[in-house]
């Protein structure tokens, strides 16, 4: 399947009224910013559901994920100064800590401080710094349902859907392919839980929490006879009222990055 790249192919599916609507001045400015991965489909309200559909495995993002990622982080830190952190902390699962916010993240303890700045033992980076203040600056504090879904059934998943498979799904697959202990160090790593391995008739199951109410949870199916091997990441149904799609697929794909890096450093 070619890729696009070129904006006019985009341009060819807006409504073109330049209606400012995806807060960008026009339409073919809204086109430029999709190939450079700084909007998405999703973030026009007049694309069809289709045209979605179609395009979200074609198009080739020119830009580095991390960059539009960093454009995202000033905005939510200007957000958070607004925040009163002792009414929030309860309503997030996090809590209070000399004055800044600690939210837990795969078991270890992130701070955020009234400027949005976030510190932690570990190593911070910008794909977990954007989910992580989106979920403090967006959340409904909605309690977990206990009911997994996978991401295409999430609020406006199914348009970024075929990208999530792609930059999520298939190379953690194709990591466990390789070396299957990487689930049972991902469990010790990442303060992870084996969940019921009939969960969806799966052969291996875990669930991991990137933040405090939004769990998630990856299934492996083993390779069966001419079947080829297979895995799904599932997100628990409240997800999208924490985190918005983008910011969701932001977790899941830089998840995955790092247990790539993980992966590497112990091969
Ligand atoms: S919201 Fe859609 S129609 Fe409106 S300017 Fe943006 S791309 Fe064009």
């Amino acid at each position: 399947m070619t890729k696009i790249t070129n904006p006019f192919e985009i341009y060819k599916v807006l409504p073109q009224t330049n209606c400012g609507e995806c807060t960008l001045p026009n339409c073919l400015a809204f086109a430029a910013a999709v190939i450079k991965g700084q909007k998405n489909l999703v973030d026009c309200p007049y694309v069809s559901h289709k045209d979605k559909e179609i395009l979200a495995n074609r198009i080739a993002i020119r830009e580095d994920f991390s960059r539009a990622r960093g454009e995202d982080l000033d905005l939510l830190k200007s957000r958070v100064r607004d925040i009163d952190f002792s009414t929030r902390a309860a309503l997030l699962g996090a809590k209070l800590v000399a004055g800044k916010l600690a939210v837990k993240s795969l078991g270890k303890d992130f701070f955020i401080d009234i400027n949005g700045n976030v510190t932690s033992e570990c190593h911070t980076h910008v794909w977990m710094t954007v989910p992580l203040l989106s979920y403090v600056v967006q959340s409904n504090g909605a309690d977990i349902t206990g009911r997994w879904v996978p991401f295409r059934e999430l609020k406006d998943g199914s348009a970024m859907n075929p990208l999530f498979v792609q930059r999520a799904e298939k190379p953690l697959k194709k990591m466990i392919d390789r070396n299957r202990q990487l689930l049972g160090d991902l469990i010790s790593m990442f303060s992870g839980q084996r969940a019921d391995n009939n969960l969806f008739a799966s052969d291996i199951a875990l669930s991991l929490y990137p933040l405090p109410k939004v769990p998630i949870l990856i299934c492996y199916w083993n390779r069966e006879g001419d079947m080829d091997s297979d895995l799904n990441i599932f997100f628990d149904s409240s997800a999208a009222t924490h985190l918005q799609i983008s910011s969701l697929f932001s977790l899941g794909v830089g998840l995955v990055m790092m247990f790539e890096k993980i992966a590497r450093k112990h091969s």
